[in-house]
């Protein structure tokens, strides 16, 4: 009994003192998903505190960058196509110049200027009917990140041909994340993690574990260990329209203008929200040999080939995300 009390005190003693940090979720819809934002503050104040700040970031971004919300800055920029340069605010300038970069790193693959199409293919999907080559063709004329055009110094941007249209669904959930994070950490949370199901901006660990534990989307069996990274995921193999008896995605091949009929998925760690969100979609377009040449992430992809079985594949570094099973 002694022996035991003395061992405790010892262990108290050397012990370094810490502010008591307990574990808070909170949970808002934004941008039409979940968000929530897990903390471990010294206080339920705090993490109160912390995560409306996120929130807030998350309502901003999605008030600038929603093509759901008619006067969105967004919006206004894809009112004003054809008729010259534009100024906008930072957080667009700096997820257009994002996006073109991808949009010049995948030959196209990933665009946001597809916005023409991903429209079209929108009501497509709601009607069940292909698209007609006419309305295709259209769509695609008015579609093309080389008339994206960014003035970083004047902190403008164009869309040089009238009907032209920019849609960030691909990427702006990413980078939502990144600002909620930052804002969190501004609150004096830095063990803190940004959640909208598909994609996640994640801090420090929480306290004396190395890592979060993230259960992997699309394989219930895989537990990845993160932190201070982005992570996110795109496509869904269950998630899909059926047309004429094909199985389409949401997201665009730029190849055909119609969705992808590959039934890919992507999960990628990169280091940012943004980047991860980009890198997503970009692969479930580009496949991995082409799309893990593109670097800078690691990634595992999953995808139904040819002969109607699933296929997977990960960058080499992937695994040390993993935790053992
Ligand atoms: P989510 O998981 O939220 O659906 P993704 O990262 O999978 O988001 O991106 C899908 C969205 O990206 C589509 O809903 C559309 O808005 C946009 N999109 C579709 N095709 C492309 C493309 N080829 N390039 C860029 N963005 C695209
Ligand atoms: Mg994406």
């Amino acid at each position: 009994m002694r022996r035991a009390a003395g061992l405790w005190i010892l262990l108290t003693a050397c012990s370094i003192p810490e502010a008591p940090l307990a574990e808070h979720v909170f949970v808002e819809r934004h941008m039409g998903t979940r968000v929530a934002v897990k903390v471990w503050a010294a206080s339920p104040e705090q993490a109160k505190r912390a995560a409306d700040a996120g929130f807030a970031q998350i309502a901003a971004v999605d008030a600038a960058m929603s093509d759901y919300k008619p006067d969105s800055e967004l919006n206004r920029l894809n009112a004003a196509a054809g008729e010259g340069p534009r100024p906008v605010s930072g957080p667009l300038f700096d997820v257009l110049q994002a996006s073109k970069r991808m949009a010049e790193r995948t030959d196209g693959a990933f665009d946001v200027t597809l916005a023409p199409l991903v429209l079209l293919w929108r009501q497509s999907r709601k009607d069940r009917r292909l698209p007609s080559p006419e309305a295709l063709a259209e769509a695609r004329a008015r579609s093309g990140h080389a008339d994206l055009v960014l003035d970083p110094a004047a902190r403008t941007a164009e869309l040089r041909r009238p009907g032209m249209k920019i849609d960030l669904g691909g990427i702006a959930k990413g980078y939502a994340c990144d600002r909620a994070l930052e804002a969190v950490v501004r609150e004096g949370c830095p063990r803190a993690y940004v959640d909208t199901g598909g994609g996640m901006a994640i801090g420090d660990p929480p306290p004396g574990r190395d890592a979060w534990r993230i259960g992997m989307i699309g394989d219930a069996r895989k537990v990845l260990l993160l932190k201070n990274c982005g992570v996110a995921t795109a496509g869904d193999l269950e998630q899909f329209v059926e047309i004429e008896g094909r199985r389409y995605s949401h997201i665009i091949d730029p190849a055909t203008g119609l969705g992808l009929t590959n039934r890919a998925m992507a999960t990628v760690v990169a280091p940012t929200g943004l980047a991860a969100d980009a890198v997503d979609t970009a692969l479930c377009i580009l496949g991995p040999e082409r799309g893990f040449a593109l670097g800078g992430f690691e990634a595992w992809m999953q995808w139904v080939g040819e002969d109607g079985r699933v296929r997977t594949a990960q960058t080499a570094g992937f695994a040390r995300f993993l935790a053992p099973e």
